[in-house]
């Protein structure tokens, strides 16, 4: 292990980045969904500038309450404080605390990579919101003035709006989805918003992620069993629906919908269909009024499922870090160079020998880089 982690040093000589540190993530048996996220989202700079952030202040005050911010954090500052630049640490703490926190991640059974991402950033979300309002008078500024207006103002029809209190996590990860439908019969459009930490997209054979975007967002028609109630024609209508991306997210992560159910199997299906992903990606289904529609991303790492199932396998990630790309399988840390990548879009044939390939994307707006 001492050896690798000299080997990546080397590989890199001068070029290794002032302050950065590279380590790998010790398994506790099957945790490799979660070392791979975790090192997408150490990666992630404004997560991490937050997180470590978070625990220079928890320091100061002294009032750590061990939750899954504090162990996250506590990690991602153990890691940027290590006097090595390359190496292992074992992730315990953190990882005993998902554990405790969530049954689902208990037993020593392969887990989704996906569903631990979406855990970790709403419980993130739910334990910053416990502290914003605990910590601020109804009059601080911290709070959305749709709180005060004690339901008269959210209480409404499409009142969605649990997060009254928009964290950091908010304004790293959120978007808003726009759902617009219009009535065939009197042509009115009911639009209606819904916020987003992340994308799940269906994917089909040989196809690309902007293709994938475009199906997300392509018209429905909502007829037979399956009509529209038209407010203004107080009646079942037909419809046409679609999906648009009304505010982009600075940071837009795409899960690829790989896993499939499959009904005359009775079980899921691990689909290896060949998605390509750009390494830089111009969003096709903003709504045209949208905050920098034509709004430009930049790929900065993959969570990559390995393996040809859904019940077991293994877990990867890929991250660039200062112009590197670098591969990381829980403690070993390589650098890679950028051709590599494209190796994990999939396979055009049902079975190949890769089955590696790119599960979570996680890209970076250019626009709000700083
Ligand atoms: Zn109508």
């Amino acid at each position: 292990m001492g050896s690798s982690g000299s080997k990546l040093e080397k590989a890199l000589g001068d070029q290794f980045p002032e302050g950065e540190r590279y380590f790998g993530l010790e398994n506790f048996g099957n945790t490799c969904y979660c070392n791979s996220v975790l090192q997408a989202l150490y990666f992630c700079v404004p997560f991490r500038d937050q997180l470590l952030d978070h625990a220079s202040r928890t320091k100061v005050s002294g009032d750590a309450d061990d939750n899954l911010l504090t162990c996250l954090s506590e990690l991602f500052t153990q890691i940027n404080s290590q006097k090595k630049k390359t190496g292992v640490i074992a992730p315990k703490r953190f990882i005993q605390r998902v554990k405790k926190q969530n049954e689902l991640f208990r037993s020593y059974m392969h887990q989704d990579a996906h569903e631990f991402l979406n855990f970790l950033l709403n419980e993130l979300v739910d334990i910053l919101e416990r502290e914003a309002t605990a910590s601020s008078k109804p009059t601080s500024g911290q709070v959305h003035p749709d709180k005060l207006a004690n339901g008269t103002a959210n209480g409404t029809a499409n009142g969605n709006h649990h997060h009254s209190v928009v964290t950091w996590v908010h304004k790293i990860f959120q978007g808003t989805l726009t759902n617009e439908t219009r009535c065939l019969r009197c042509e009115t459009i009911t639009a209606r918003d819904e916020t987003f930490l992340d994308l799940s997209l269906d994917i089909e054979q040989n196809s690309s992620i902007t293709s994938c975007l475009r199906n997300f967002s392509s018209t429905e028609t909502l007829n037979a069993e399956d009509k529209f109630f038209c407010d203004k024609c107080c009646s079942l209508q037909e419809a046409q629906k679609r999906m648009k991306i009304k505010s982009p997210p600075r940071i837009l992560a795409l899960h690829l919908k790989r896993f499939k159910y499959i009904e005359q199997l009775g079980r899921y299906k691990k689909l290896s269909y060949r998605v390509v992903f750009p390494l830089e990606l111009k969003l096709c289904n903003t709504t045209d009024d949208a905050p920098g529609s034509e709004a430009e991303y930049s790929l900065f790492a993959v969570v990559v499922h390995v393996g040809s199932g859904p019940n077991h396998g293994h877990y990867v990630s890929l991250v660039k870090s200062h112009n590197h790309w670098l591969f990381f399988d829980d403690e070993n840390v390589e650098i890679i160079d950028e051709s590599v990548v494209q190796t994990f879009f999939g396979s055009t044939q049902e079975y190949s020998n890769n089955t590696d390939h790119g599960y979570i994307l996680f890209y970076e707006s250019l626009e709000q880089k700083h």
